[in-house]
């Protein structure tokens, strides 16, 4: 599959990526630092990760998949990740019987 996906569920026809917050560049997170040095080198960078992240989105989308992004920050609270992924799982559950 496009984009190497960390886990793919076949029979829920979805996709749990795991991302690091810094080369994926989570919006409004405080991982998502920016280099204070060769500025233009990792603005190119990142947009071409964040360019390259979106085009598989889509992709894995029009190809019928569900897309769910776990960010590197998210691992730390176990509690709310796993609400996550249990909300992410039963609805795929759903879509699956309907
Ligand atoms: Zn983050």
């Amino acid at each position: 599959l496009i984009g190497k996906p960390d886990i793919v569920l076949p029979r829920l026809r979805s996709i749990i990526f795991v991302h690091g917050c810094f080369w994926h560049r989570h919006k409004g997170c405080r991982k998502a630092t920016s280099p204070k040095t060769r500025v233009k080198f990792w603005n190119e960078k990142f947009d071409r990760n964040v360019r390259r992240d979106a085009a598989v989105r889509r992709t894995l989308k029009r190809d019928g998949w569900r897309l769910l992004t776990v960010w590197q920050c998210e691992l730390a609270n176990k509690p709310r990740l796993l609400s996550k992924l249990a909300r992410f799982l039963e609805s795929g559950n759903r879509a699956k019987e309907n």
